[in-house]
Parts: structure tokens; C-alpha cells; sequence
């Protein structure tokens, strides 16, 4: 069993130098995959006056509302210890009349990390005006004012995007004579595991591998895999003969119960599905696992895992473990079209039974793991992806 409180990491400095950076933090006991208690959700409404508060919609959570001096405090907490500081909170809060509101998230097991994100009908979404926002220096509280109108007000950590808000997207993609749906298999809960095939005629005989939320708040890597996955649609001449060449399977949502019941990284088992990758003991990885070894295994040629952190970065194999030099030439290439574009590329240690540490090893391939900053701005974010994904086809169907 793999226990280790540090993860060390290798910083890749984008001249390509490599400089040793301090060690990530990994909290105790977060990389045993064994099932663990987790708190129910319970979703619930509670009225505080002429207030009515709720988490009663896939993604809410919150775990109690209460009437303080001053507005409203909404207690925040994980679904399970030890857990990576991600707290999400998704709620909605509604007033009798029009009027303002100070709430007050009071975050137990973790501190406050994402701007908050509003949105009236829960599809549209706009970050608090940072004027509006107080975070305690300890960041164990974050203070908002809210202005009410009456109507409900969708208040999230990031944009709500459930199973729910993937089903338009998908059925728009399999309008596409060229895409397929399938369920690959099932969570704890028994929901799907939706996957996406992207291939043209029948020449593709290789095959590109996207993965996507292991980890519910990690929205920012969603909105990047989509735009990533439309470019390969794309009616352009390079979209049509990667098509023909290269199969692409998406599985865009690895963890669809911990994102139904806003958790803050794990499945319904309380475990962290990226350091299951060499246990397979959750549902969700092993349907995953067994989607990807029934491709012929000499004709992978890469992959993709979308996730997010706090900037903008790319994780990559050390050179010892990357069989080529495919993926630096790749975010190269990426960044040389976006002359302003801000990222980081680092090389993580091999030990983490994580995702990208598994395709290398099992097809022998470049596995990047693309991290989206938590608060990238979303149409630069979609940008970058399609950009991304524009410049992965050239490298492939240049290949060999
Ligand atoms: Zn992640």
C-alpha cells in the first residue's frame, strides 16, 4: 500500500530546466482506496425568517443554515477526513422581498478556496463582485453579501455541472454521424458512467484516451475537456482526418455521485478515485479500467486526465518514464500559439497510483494530466483547450 504524506514533485520550468520545487502536500491516509464511512447528504431546506435556504439540487451541500446576528451563517464540510482542501459549497437562497443578505460560510475540515459563483437559473453563472466577499485571514469563514430580488439565487463554489448539466452536451455531440454514446458501467450509487466515441468511417486504427472529473469541484477541467472534445469534432479538414485515423474515447465524468452530492473529492465510498489507479477497488475505476483494456493496447498513442488546481498547469511523466518526448512538444506547441498563456509544467513521481501514472504503464504512452485553474477566465479557459486540442491532432497525424 502506497502511504505517503509528501508527494514530491520535480518542478519542469517551461525553458525546460529542472529544478527540484518543495514537496505537495498529501494529507495522511487520503491515498488508502479501501471504502471508508462518509457522511449522508442529506439535502435540505430551512426557512430563517423570511429566508428560505436550500441544497435540495444535484451539486447543493451544505450542512446546516442558521440565523446569526447580522445575516445568515452556512456551516461547510467534507464528506469524509483526511480530504484535499477543496471545500465546495452549493446552495440556494431565496427572500421574501428584495433585499441584501450577509452569509457567512463557516468551513469545518478545510478553509475557503473558491470565489463564489451566482447564477438565477442555475445554467448561467457570474463571480461575486470580489467587493463583496470577506475571507478571514485564517479562511476558516468567507462573508458575502448577497443582493436578493426576491427570486432564488443559485450560490456555488464553482458553476453547478452535474450528470444533469452533461446530458445536453452529450446528445448535442451525438448528433454528430461520428460520435457514439455508451455506459461503460456503474457508480456506487448505480449511476452511469457515460463515454463518448469519436471516430470517423471505418480507418481509425489508433486511439486517443480523455478522461475527466475524478474529482467533484474540479469544474474549470470539465469546461476544458468540453471545449477540448468539441474541437475534435470540428468540421475542419485536420478534425476530419484525425477522425479517420484516430478513435477518440471520452469518459467525461468519472465520479458522478461525489459531484450529485457536492462532495469535496471522493466517491460515495469516501475515497480519492485518482490513487485508486493501481488497487481498483471502487466501482468507478475499475469501469473505467476495463473501458480502455478492451482497446487493442499496441494502438493507444495518448492521453489526457482533465482536472483543476489553482493555476493553470500541466503534469507530465518524468523523461525516465515518458516513452517520448510527444507531450512537451505538445504543450510547446500550445503555448507558442498563445504567446501570453500562463501555465506550468511539472513532472510528477511515478509512485502515485494515479491515472495518468497507469495509461503510461499500460499502453506506453504520454499521459498528461491537464490541470485548469480554479478561477481561469472561462471563455480564455475554452480557448486554450480548443487550441490544445487543435495542436494534439497536428502532432498525432504527424506521428510516424
Ligand atoms: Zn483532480
Amino acid at each position: 500500500l502506497i502511504q505517503r504524506a509528501l508527494l514530491s514533485l520535480l518542478f519542469v520550468a517551461c525553458t525546460g530546466n529542472v529544478t527540484r520545487i518543495k514537496a505537495l502536500h498529501v494529507p495522511e491516509g487520503s491515498t488508502d482506496t479501501r471504502d471508508h464511512p462518509i457522511a449522508a447528504r442529506v439535502h435540505q431546506a430551512v426557512a430563517l425568517g423570511d429566508l428560505r435556504i436550500d441544497d435540495d439540487f444535484p451539486g447543493g451541500a451544505f450542512v446546516a443554515a442558521a440565523q446569526v446576528q447580522g445575516g445568515v451563517e452556512i456551516t461547510v464540510a467534507p464528506e469524509n477526513s483526511p480530504v484535499n482542501d477543496s471545500a465546495w459549497f452549493a446552495f440556494r437562497i431565496q427572500s421574501a422581498t428584495p433585499r441584501e443578505v450577509k452569509v457567512t460560510l463557516r468551513y469545518t475540515g478545510g478553509t475557503h478556496r473558491y470565489d463564489p459563483k451566482l447564477s438565477a437559473d442555475g445554467e448561467h453563472w457570474t463571480t461575486l463582485d470580489k467587493n463583496a466577499l470577506t475571507v478571514a485571514a485564517d479562511k476558516t469563514r468567507a462573508t458575502m453579501t448577497l443582493t436578493l430580488s426576491g427570486a432564488p439565487l443559485y450560490v456555488a463554489a464553482q458553476e453547478v455541472l452535474t450528470q444533469d448539466g452533461f446530458q445536453p452536451w452529450l446528445m448535442e455531440l451525438a448528433r454528430h454521424p461520428f460520435v457514439a454514446r455508451a455506459s461503460i458501467g456503474k457508480s456506487v450509487a448505480g449511476r452511469d458512467i457515460d463515454a463518448v466515441h469519436v471516430r470517423e468511417g471505418d480507418t481509425a486504427r489508433d486511439y486517443l484516451i480523455v478522461l475527466g472529473r475524478q474529482h467533484p469541484p474540479e469544474v474549470t477541467g470539465s469546461l476544458a475537456l468540453m471545449a477540448f472534445v468539441e474541437a475534435l469534432c470540428g468540421n475542419g479538414e485536420r478534425a476530419q482526418a484525425f477522425r479517420q485515423r484516430y478513435e477518440t474515447i471520452v469518459i467525461p465524468l468519472i465520479n458522478p455521485d461525489g459531484v450529485a452530492d457536492g462532495h469535496w473529492r471522493h466517491n460515495l465510498h469516501g475515497v480519492d478515485l485518482n490513487r485508486d489507479w493501481a488497487f481498483f477497488r471502487q466501482p468507478e475505476t475499475r469501469a473505467v479500467r476495463d473501458a480502455l483494456l478492451a482497446l487493442p493496447k499496441d494502438r493507444v498513442a495518448f492521453a489526457v486526465d482533465f482536472h483543476s488546481t489553482f493555476k493553470d498547469v500541466f503534469y507530465v511523466l518524468p523523461d525516465d518514464a515518458a516513452p517520448s518526448p510527444l507531450a512537451q512538444d505538445w504543450i510547446a506547441a500550445v503555448a507558442a500559439r498563445l504567446p501570453s498563456y500562463q501555465y506550468r509544467v511539472q513532472a510528477v513521481t511515478t509512485d502515485v497510483p494515479a491515472a495518468s501514472i497507469w495509461l503510461n504503464r499500460t499502453f506506453a504512452v504520454p499521459a498528461v494530466t491537464y490541470e485548469v485553474g480554479d478561477e481561469t477566465q472561462r471563455a480564455r479557459l475554452k480557448e486554450i483547450a480548443g487550441a490544445a486540442a487543435d495542436e494534439l491532432m497536428r502532432l498525432l497525424l504527424a506521428r510516424r
